[in-house]
């Protein structure tokens, strides 16, 4: 894989990142801005490299929308052997069974401490991780990866068609640029189809391919014994439209319009009774973090917030594409208008 030298550094002042994917600016995504380093002095290149490093570790979320959706918190007890280990909106899971963990989600490279921390707070062993589980390849859910596969000896498990992007640090996404997507390559041990299965110690782990925020996005899922009554998690993986995704006639992803109405479709269709993301926003941990304590049922017991997110984003997925097409429509027949 090709890794960012200091000066093509993504996140450099050159070609600041704005925000986290889900939430990315159109600007964000443009050509490489980065500069051509041949004209440079040698002096002033080494001056360069070798400060650089020290003051802007490579992969790091060095923005600030980043860093806010990044902030260590407390990790939290969620249902049954189900917990909270991730960040203040960068998710990551802890499954505990009797024969090992699975972890789903590395986060950002800065998130992997975190997670180890979180997970070690909560008394477990990072040692005993055995499966790390991801949802998407992007930077925010994947780069932490790497680290936590080291750390733990874990093994990684990712869709047949995020795998390859996984197994490049970053590249190949069919709109993040391999620039701004860049992370630590991390080999992928079992790819999953749809459909299939994850077991350990009692527990068993679904993948369900909801493609079209990546072409392999992954929504896992799981039943849990809350106190005698079975329940469903579902752990989405993201239905976010990227800001300047082209649902029409999108050459590097032709079945893009086709595979979000199915995911669409097959996520409302899917049990849910506690709902779980790849960013905590989209089922306010916070909010919930709040009612545990004195609510007499599990706040993450919550189908009908399952049911809002995927209303919500599919009115706006809705809006979009109407746009996209009434601009088609423009471009293809101006003589009509
Ligand atoms: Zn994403």
């Amino acid at each position: 894989m090709t890794h960012p030298t200091p000066t093509t550094n993504p996140r450099s002042k050159t070609s600041p990142r704005k925000l986290l994917p889900e939430a990315f600016s159109r600007s964000a995504f443009g050509r490489s801005t980065s500069r051509r380093v041949s004209w440079l002095p040698l002096a002033a290149s080494l001056v360069l490299s070798l400060l650089l490093p020290l003051a802007l570790p490579l992969w790091a979320q060095d923005d600030e929308t980043s860093r806010a959706r990044n902030q260590p918190v407390e990790p939290l007890h969620l249902i049954d052997n189900v917990y909270y280990v991730g960040a203040s909106d960068i998710a990551s899971y802890l499954i505990t069974t009797p024969q090992g963990h699975i972890v789903i989600d590395g986060g950002f490279v800065e998130t992997a401490p975190m997670i180890r921390d979180n997970i070690e707070s909560l008394g477990f062993d990072l040692a005993d991780v055995k499966w790390l589980l991801n949802s998407h390849a992007h930077f925010d859910h994947a780069a932490g990866l790497a680290a936590l596969a080291e750390w733990s000896g874990a093994k990684v498990v990712a869709s047949r068609a995020d795998a390859p992007v996984l197994a490049a640090g970053g590249s190949g996404d069919y709109f993040i640029s391999a620039e701004h997507n860049a992370f630590p390559a991390v080999e992928v041990a079992r790819t999953m189809d749809d459909g299939e299965q994850i077991r350990l110690g009692g527990t068993t782990l679904t993948a369900n391919l909801t493609p079209g925020h990546t072409r392999g996005c992954t929504s896992w899922s799981m039943q849990v014994d809350d106190g005698g009554t079975p329940r469903s998690v579902v752990f989405v993986c993201s239905v976010s439209l990227l800001p300047g995704v082209s649902l029409l006639d999108n050459e590097a992803y032709p079945s893009i319009l086709e595979d979000y109405l199915a995911t669409y479709q097959r996520l409302e269709e899917i049990p849910c009774d506690v709902f779980l993301a790849a960013h905590a926003s989209f089922f306010d941990l916070a909010g919930k973090r709040q009612q545990v304590a004195s609510a007499t049922q599990n706040p993450f017991v919550d189908p009908e917030g399952y049911r809002a997110y995927l209303a919500k984003n599919k009115r706006h997925f809705d809006k979009k594409l109407a746009e996209q097409r009434a601009a088609a429509e423009k471009t293809t027949a101006p003589e009509e208008r």
